[in-house]
């Protein structure tokens, strides 16, 4: 037993992660499908029904995609922001015409830690175009963890809630020249690099090597693009950037996937 993360997917194809002490099992985001969400949960021998409550970040479709079937089937609390609950139903409402409804809403708000079970959950507000993002950091057992994806940049604040992790999931989201060459419309190009988009692989190795406290033992480098970067690409970067601090025991790098869970067992 004991504290684990496991992050079922991460990408813009679809985020969920899992967050579990010895007695309580807390979802991240809902971005893919119930049936995969089930799936997964399964193939790292997690029974869906013994799931605590979600909390969502945000609204955008990446993270609360299987959210409204999910709340049904499980009827766990869902805990998300006020504003984005807001944005989320509306969404909702605008593709099936119906409001949804969540047999059990939690409204909270950033900066204001909360409890689910033994895991004391603190959420923060992140630079991100939705309506109201946060990151997370989770206390359980005499251990932290954060989630800190969907950011344009990494301001002050946020960096502060990042010390004294033992497990940091990061977004290395791009590589600024494969996205400056890549596919994308030069509008969407635009977004992903402005403040509020998303956090390239040299903006994370800044943090790395200027903000980073060293005390996780686990970095999962995650929402990494498969248009616009290269999983070793992130890796090298992260690597390069933590320098000597990392060491074979200490701030082991993984790499988060779309299609597959990668977990952390402290
Ligand atoms: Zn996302
Ligand atoms: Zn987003």
């Amino acid at each position: 037993m004991g504290v684990s993360l496991t992050v079922l997917a991460s990408g813009s194809r679809g985020n969920s992660a899992l967050v579990c002490s010895s007695r309580t099992r807390v979802l991240v985001d809902a971005g893919i499908s119930c049936r995969e969400t089930f799936k997964r949960l399964k193939a790292v021998g997690e029974d869906p029904h013994q799931l605590s409550a979600i909390v969502i970040t945000h609204e955008h479709a990446d993270h609360v995609a299987g959210l409204a079937v999910l709340a049904r089937k499980l009827g766990i609390p869902i805990f998300m922001t006020g504003l984005t609950h807001h944005a989320w139903a509306r969404a909702e409402r605008d593709s099936t015409g119906d409001l949804p409804a969540l047999a059990s809403l939690e409204i909270f708000n950033p900066g204001h830690r909360f409890q689910i079970g033994d895991i004391e959950v603190m959420p923060f507000t992140i630079p991100h175009d939705a309506a109201d993002p946060v990151g997370f950091t989770f206390r359980t057992e005499g251990t932290k963890l954060a989630v800190a994806t969907d950011l344009g940049y990494l301001p002050p604040n946020v960096c502060d809630h990042l010390r004294g992790c033992d497990v940091l999931v990061m977004e290395s989201n791009h590589d600024v020249e494969m996205l400056r060459v890549g596919p994308y419309p030069w509008s969407v190009k635009q977004r992903v690099m402005s403040r509020v988009g998303h956090l390239s692989n040299h903006a994370l190795a800044d943090f790395f090597r200027d903000d980073y406290d060293g005390s996780a033992s686990y970095i999962v480098l995650a929402h990494i693009s498969e248009q616009n970067n290269h999983p070793e690409l992130a890796r090298g970067a992260a690597v390069t950037a933590l320098g000597p601090r990392q060491t074979l025991l200490r701030n082991r790098v993984m790499l988060a996937a779309q299609s597959e869970a990668v977990q952390v067992r402290l």
